[in-house]
This record gives structure tokens, C-alpha cells and sequence, in this order.
């Protein structure tokens, strides 16, 4: 796996120490104290995972079949927000090595939390790892804020670096769950080093529109004004660049990880690699988590990655055997900067490798005539299960398939406990849309309480009129178009959850700006007084995602939909403040309906309101008797 791709059909390798000091055929002058017969075998350079999120093996499998924002912002990070610990993040890195030991990767990049302890957990199991420390703009498991999880990736690249097996590295997650602040610090910091970044670039559509919209640019090109490629970037995924971008990529030095696996399921599209190489882009290959692959095997990675190049150009030829298989070692290491050290097997790298059996009838027979064969051998056929043994950094790892630096049994062990305790967390929060929308850091009001009438009106203007008059003081107004989305569950005492976009109309009538929020209704909780509602409970929550979201996220049984103009004065009648509204309801059904409504906080306050909002009712030209206790909705 040398630049020139030499095969010695027979051969050997000496090592000394963690490294490699003769390869081929190196002479029989050599006074060893362990020598290994490889006969019939294949000896490789240990297999480099680009991308991973090592710790999600404990994730492995818990939502699936989800789009991303649902699965991430849905499921990943509410679990993660509960669960992740440095016991969890050791306790996953453990696993993960157990996994890709046995599958044979010697190397790999991780970015996570508590990185500290994936760092211990990989070096405790022997394996080499770039390990990104994710700093982000939410509170993360490890730092409430951004200042935190920036302090926390100074410290871990100062207490790791020169380590002989892990490379610490700031993890900006990415662009669009950092600030610039963020991306400008983490470059900084990787530069003050000299220590790689790693980030997730370019992964689907979504991120590029928000980029072009945000910024009037792609992703790379924004990445680039913030100073981010001062740094040695590790890029997972690139898979929506063009090819400006690409160049951008090779100019700046970038390596990217390919994910062919995590890309392809959770939907978000194929990465042009075969234009990045044909470019001379260094292009690795990832796993990603194992909450979105979901398992770590390089093996299978690599396989896909060159029948999916085929597939995408229509061209058989594209992305060969031997291409494929230097991605997943040599072009790999270089994507995350350690090329100098690992990825070939070549006197002066470290001794990283892999002995793969092909004497497995899915591998039989072999064929000599072409040095290539043994890549197609290696890529198209040959399993992870066939790794025998692995060493990395001169040390043995797994001896005829027996691992020597790992517990398995207490891991898997440690890790269905851990499964068991998040289906709880689980199947407690599905059962309440109020625990749901916590989970997804939604509510940003808490319960609130409110005394409402409704009527039936035949025109508005009486009751524009009347707010006019002398008794009624306004304190302010405004105008909206409301677009509402109702989600119903079928249990009624769930409430209901909905979904509503302002546009705030200015005085021609012009949308001058708009907003999305959710409110989550409550039953009410006491029989009307009258037609006069009491009490109901309401959440609220600024909406940061679109109705679709929404509806995958929460699952509702039923929807309906209401539109309607909105005239709102907030206004002072006998010493107490109400909200007037006249609405023209569009759809489905039209009619004119004034509401007015008062918040509350005890019920000795509400019943006292209830008494003046009728009064009020009447001296807005409408009567009381007339009053609906349907909700809009209800008529729709
Ligand atoms: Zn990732």
C-alpha cells in the first residue's frame, strides 16, 4: 500500500519497537524473538476509519429509518443530553474497539464528548486515534456552553498531545450548529498546536440552502472566509460540494471522509469522491457512529464505497478494487494528517497491521496472474471476520482472533444494561407529547393559565368601533396572517399540540416579518364558567423546525389545518388587561369571530375576570349569549 502500490507476493515485515524497519525481502540476517508465519495470508496495513462517533455503539440501533433532523434533534441528542458520561463514553470507546479490532482497523478519527475518555479507552485497548473534541453552540453533555467545550478542547489537546498513539484535536460539529466565533476558535486553537480539526462538512442539501440563504454562499466557500482551512481539516462527508469546492478542498490541503453508509441511510445523497480523487483530494473512508450505520465495519465500508462509485458514474471501471482499498488505509491516514505515521506498510511507519485469512471458501480459489487480483480478493469478497490478527503500534492486539486488550464479555455485558436503562428514558417520554416536546429543549414558556370568551360576529367594524370609544384604552395592536397546524393524539387528555406561523402585517398590509411557535394545549382543567373557559393548561415553544419535524417527531393521530387574518389589541377595560382579537377566519371554513381573552393565575382570579370579560364582551357590540365554547379548529 506504498504510493506505488507494490505487492510481494512473498515477502515479510520486520518490526522493531512500535515500528516497521524492513519490508519485502528483507534477508534472513535477523535475530528475532517473535517471528509469526503468515503463509497463506495477507498482510495489510490496519484498516483507517475516517469518521466515527466511537461512544454511539451504545446508540447503535435505538431510531431508525428517521430523517436526520428527526433521529438527531428527535433522539440522539435528548438521550445524549441524559445518558452521556465519561462512564458512558469509556464504556461505548470500549466496545467500538472491541468491533473494530476484530474487523481490523488500527485507526481511527472519532469526535465526541468526554473525549478524554475515549482517548483513555482507545489507548487502553491499544488502538490509534484522532480524537476531536466537539465544541458546539448548544449545551452539550460535557459543557454548558461554548466557552466550556472550547476550555474543555484546550485542555484535552494539552494533556494528550504527544501521546504515542492518540492525536487530540478540536471538533467544531459544524457549520451549522456552530457560530463563526465557534469555527474562528477551534481553527485558532488547532494552529496554536498544531494538531488537526476535525468537522462534518457539506452533508446534505438542507445544510447548503440554510448556508446559500444565511450567507449567499456554499458551505466551503463560508467555512473558508472563517479561517477554518488555516487549520488541517479533517472534513466528514463533502456530500453536497461542487467542483469549485473540491478544488478549494485540494488547495487548502483538506482531507475528507467518505461515508458512504451513514450518507446513504439516513438519505442525505453520495459524495462525488471519484471527482475528489480524480482531483487528488485526500479522500478517506468512515463508518460514522454506529447510531447511523450502524456498525464500524471497515470491511463492508469499502466494498460499498467502490460499487456505489460505479453505480453513481454508470462505469465499471470507476473506483478500483486497489483505489478502494488505499482509501480505507493509505489515502485515509493522510485525510486525517497521520499519513507520515501510518497507512502503508513501509520501513519507518509505525507497525500497524492486519492478517487477513483467504483460505475461507468465500475467498477460494486465488488467481496469481494478476498482482491486482489479491484487491478485488480483499474488497469484493473477503469479510471482516476474516481478520485474524491485528497489531498496532508494534503491539498485538488479537492473536487468531482472540483480542488481548479488550474484555468483551464485560463490555457487552456493561452495554445491554446501559440499553436497557435508555428504553426506560424512552418509553417514559413517549408517553407524554408535554415530556416530548421538553425533550427536544422545546419549552421556553412554562404552564400558564387563561379566562377566554368567544363569539360569533356578523362584522367587524362594531367591534372596531367600540374598542375606539372612551372606556376601553389600547395599549397596543397589531396585525397578523396566521397559518396553524393542530395535531391531535388519541388520548384526548395528551392535549393538543400546534403549530403556528405569524406574519406580522404591517399597516398596508405588507408581510413585514414572521415567526413560528408551538403551544401545547392541556384539556381544560375546569368546567366552563358560563361560556366563559377558565382554565388551560399551555406550553409554549419558539418553532426552530418545520411542520414536517414536527409531525415525524410526534407522531400526532389526526391533523387540521386553519388559516385566518388577525386583528389584535391588547387593551385595558375596569383595571384589567385583555386581549381582543377580531379574526377572519379563510379556511376551511370563513366567518368573523371575536375573542378575547385574559391570562390567570389562581381561580379566584380567573372567576373575577370571567364577570368583567362578559361586560367587556357586551361593550364590544357582541352578546354574551351568542358566545361559542368551540375552538376554531372545532368549526373547521
Ligand atoms: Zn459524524
Amino acid at each position: 500500500m506504498d504510493e506505488r502500490f507494490t505487492v510481494h507476493a512473498a515477502g515479510s515485515i520486520a518490526i522493531r519497537g512500535d515500528s516497521i524497519v524492513a519490508v519485502g525481502d528483507i534477508g534472513v540476517d535477523w535475530d528475532t524473538a517473535d517471528t509469526v508465519d503468515c503463509r497463506g495470508r495477507v498482510v495489510l496495513p490496519g484498516l483507517v476509519n475516517a469518521h466515527t462517533h466511537a461512544p454511539m455503539t451504545l446508540l447503535r440501533g435505538l431510531a431508525d429509518d428517521l430523517r436526520l433532523d428527526v433521529w438527531l434533534m428527535g433522539y440522539m441528542m435528548p438521550v445524549e443530553r441524559e445518558f452521556v458520561s465519561p462512564d458512558f463514553v469509556a464504556l461505548g470507546t470500549g466496545l467500538a474497539c472491541a468491533e473494530m479490532i476484530r474487523s481490523g482497523t488500527t485507526c481511527f478519527a472519532d469526535m465526541y464528548y468526554f473525549e478524554d475518555a475515549v482517548a483513555d479507552a482507545a489507548a487502553a485497548a491499544g488502538v490509534r486515534a484522532l480524537c476531536g473534541q466537539t465544541v458546539l453552540k448548544f449545551r452539550a453533555p460535557d459543557a454548558p456552553s461554548f466557552e466550556d467545550s472550547l476550555a474543555r478542547a484546550r485542555d484535552f489537546i494539552e494533556r494528550w498531545k504527544g501521546h504515542p498513539l492518540i492525536v487530540p484535536a478540536p471538533a467544531p460539529h459544524a457549520p451549522y450548529t456552530c457560530t463563526t466565533e465557534i469555527l474562528r476558535a477551534c481553527a485558532d486553537l488547532a494552529v496554536e498546536f498544531d494538531v488537526p480539526l476535525h468537522t462534518h462538512l457539506a452533508e446534505t442539501t438542507f445544510e447548503v440552502d440554510q448556508s446559500r440563504q444565511e450567507h449567499g454562499m456554499p458551505v466551503i466557500p463560508w467555512v473558508k472566509k472563517q479561517r477554518v482551512f488555516d487549520a488541517r481539516v479533517l472534513a466528514a462527508h463533502c456530500v453536497h460540494v461542487d467542483e469549485g469546492e473540491i478544488r478549494t478542498l485540494k488547495e487548502v490541503g483538506a482531507g475528507v471522509a467518505h461515508n458512504p453508509t451513514s450518507n446513504l441511510k439516513l438519505g442525505s445523497g453520495v459524495a462525488p469522491i471519484t471527482k475528489m480523487l480524480e482531483l487528488g483530494v485526500m479522500v478517506g473512508i468512515g463508518t460514522d457512529g454506529a447510531a447511523s450505520n450502524n456498525d464500524l465495519d471497515m470491511f463492508e465500508e469499502m466494498r460499498l464505497a467502490a460499487v456505489l462509485a460505479k453505480g453513481m458514474a454508470a462505469d465499471p471501471t470507476a473506483l478500483p478494487a486497489r483505489q478502494a482499498l488505499a482509501m480505507a488505509t493509505r489515502l485515509g491516514a493522510h485525510a486525517m494528517h497521520l499519513g507520515d505515521i501510518t497507512g502503508s506498510l513501509e520501513p519507518g511507519k509505525r507497525a500497524d497491521l492486519i492478517v487477513v485469512d483467504l483460505e475461507e471458501p468465500h475467498n477460494t480459489p486465488r488467481f496469481s496472474r494478476d498482482t491486482n487480483a489479491v484487491y478485488s480478493q480483499l474488497v469484493y469478497a473477503a469479510k471482516s471476520t476474516d481478520v485474524m490478527d491485528v497489531m498496532c503500534n508494534g503491539r498485538w492486539l488479537m492473536r487468531d482472533r482472540r483480542l488481548l486488550t479488550v474484555d468483551e464479555a464485560a463490555l457487552q455485558l456493561a452495554a445491554r444494561d446501559v440499553a436497557r436503562r435508555i428504553d426506560m428514558f424512552l418509553i417514559q417520554r413517549e408517553q407524554s407529547v408535554l415530556q416530548k416536546l421538553i425533550a427536544i429543549g422545546g419549552v421556553a414558556e412554562q404552564e400558564s393559565f387563561e379566562v377566554q370568551v368567544k363569539t360569533r360576529i356578523a362584522s367587524a367594524d362594531a367591534v372596531v368601533g367600540a374598542i375606539a370609544g372612551d372606556e376601553i384604552t389600547v395599549i397596543r395592536s397589531a396585525h397578523y396572517h396566521q397559518y396553524d397546524t393542530y395535531f391531535f393524539f388519541d388520548d384526548p387528555a395528551q392535549g393538543r399540540l400546534r403549530y403556528r406561523e405569524d406574519e406580522f402585517l404591517d399597516e398596508r398590509d405588507s408581510v413585514a416579518n414572521a415567526r413560528a411557535r408551538l403551544t401545547l394545549t392541556g384539556p381544560s382543567r375546569e368546567a366552563t364558567f358560563g361560556s366563559v373557559l377558565l382554565f388551560r393548561s399551555r406550553f409554549f415553544a419558539p418553532a426552530t423546525h418545520s411542520p414536517r419535524f414536527y409531525r415525524e417527531y410526534f407522531k400526532p393521530a389526526r391533523e387540521r389545518e386553519v388559516e385566518k387574518d388577525r386583528r389584535r389589541w391588547l387593551v385595558a377595560f375596569r383595571g384589567v388587561q385583555f386581549y381582543v382579537h377580531v379574526d377572519r377566519l379563510l379556511g376551511p371554513q370563513a366567518g368573523e369571530f371575536l375573542e378575547v381573552k385574559s391570562r390567570t393565575w389562581s381561580r379566584r382570579d380567573a372567576q373575577d375576570k370571567a364577570a368583567i370579560i362578559m361586560e367587556l364582551l357586551e361593550h364590544l357590540g357582541a352578546r354574551p349569549e351568542d358566545a361559542i365554547e368551540a375552538d376554531y379548529v372545532e368549526l373547521a
